[in-house]
């Protein structure tokens, strides 16, 4: 393949979680725009129609499909839905996620369930499934899924989201190393900051503000910021890549007041 075919798409199935808004939806286009086939994935299939429908009016292929991570049953349900509509699935997003900020000793049972089902549980199941159907059609296949900077260190407030972050880095490890002979992928983008619904209203507070201090870039993350490592990691420009967590942060993460 030339160099500059690398980051083609084409021919490619991808599932994408948590892509009614946010990172997952701004995936969705930037995997379609390089060709692949698109499941956009959200809890209620009506409320990632649009972002399935934006892609098709460009020429793309999409479809909008529901599915809940923290129920492998769902998960399962997507799947076929992508398969049925496009065949296998052999690029898959796990970025569906969700943040609830407290201090560790404030944070109660179901704060902390909820955070772990759908960042650490949620990514695993998505991560099985695709991999067992890969492994049963006998092909190869790529797996992304989406970390953070708290995977490597914490600040305060953010226990549950970190823990849960940094178990996503140790998933993406385990079942790179399982699948590798087999020809799967299994890596992780870690983000910062990048400006979404979840941390909108933090980000651009006056608390928020004083953080990008903390950025060696300057700025906080656009979600177009992680299309090259998205892409990098999906396609056959990552094809000697498998277990490697990328962070896409602006330098965030070597400041020594960042995390
Ligand atoms: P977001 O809130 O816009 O997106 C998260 C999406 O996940 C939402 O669409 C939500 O509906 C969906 N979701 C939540 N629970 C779900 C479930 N059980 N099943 C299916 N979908 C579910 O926020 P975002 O910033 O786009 O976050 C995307 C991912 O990126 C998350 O995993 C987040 O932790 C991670 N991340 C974001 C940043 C950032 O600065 N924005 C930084 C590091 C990591």
């Amino acid at each position: 393949m030339a160099p500059r075919d690398l980051l083609d798409m084409t021919g490619r199935v991808a599932l994408v979680t948590g892509a009614g808004t946010g990172l997952g939806a701004r995936f969705c286009v930037a995997l379609a725009e390089h060709g692949a086939a698109v499941a956009a994935v959200a809890r209620r299939a009506d409320k990632v129609e649009s972002v399935a429908a934006a892609i098709r009016a460009q020429g793309g292929k999409a479809i909008a499909v529901s599915g809940d991570v923290t129920d492998p049953a769902s998960i399962k349900q997507a799947f076929d839905a992508a398969e049925q509509a496009f065949g296998t699935v052999d690029a898959v997003v796990a970025n569906a996620g969700i943040a609830i900020p407290g201090r560790a000793v404030e944070t109660s049972d179901a704060d902390w369930r909820a955070v772990m089902a759908t960042n650490l549980d949620g990514v695993f199941f998505t991560g099985r499934e695709a991999a067992q159907r890969l492994l049963a059609a006998g092909k190869p296949g790529a797996i992304v899924n989406i970390a953070s900077i708290l995977s490597y260190g914490v600040t305060k407030g953010t226990a549950s989201y970190a823990v849960s972050k940094a178990a996503v880095a140790q998933v993406t490890q385990a079942m790179a190393y399982e699948l590798a002979f087999k020809g799967i992928r299994v890596n992780a983008i870690a983000p910062g900051y990048v400006i979404t619904d979840i941390n909108r209203d933090y980000l651009t507070s006056e608390k928020g503000q004083t953080m990008l201090r903390d950025i060696p870039v300057g700025r906080f993350g656009e979600e177009q910021d992680l299309d090259g490592a998205l892409l990098l990691l999906l396609s056959d420009a990552g094809r000697f890549m498998t277990g490697t967590v990328v962070t896409v942060d602006g330098g965030h993460r070597i400041g020594l007041r960042g995390v």
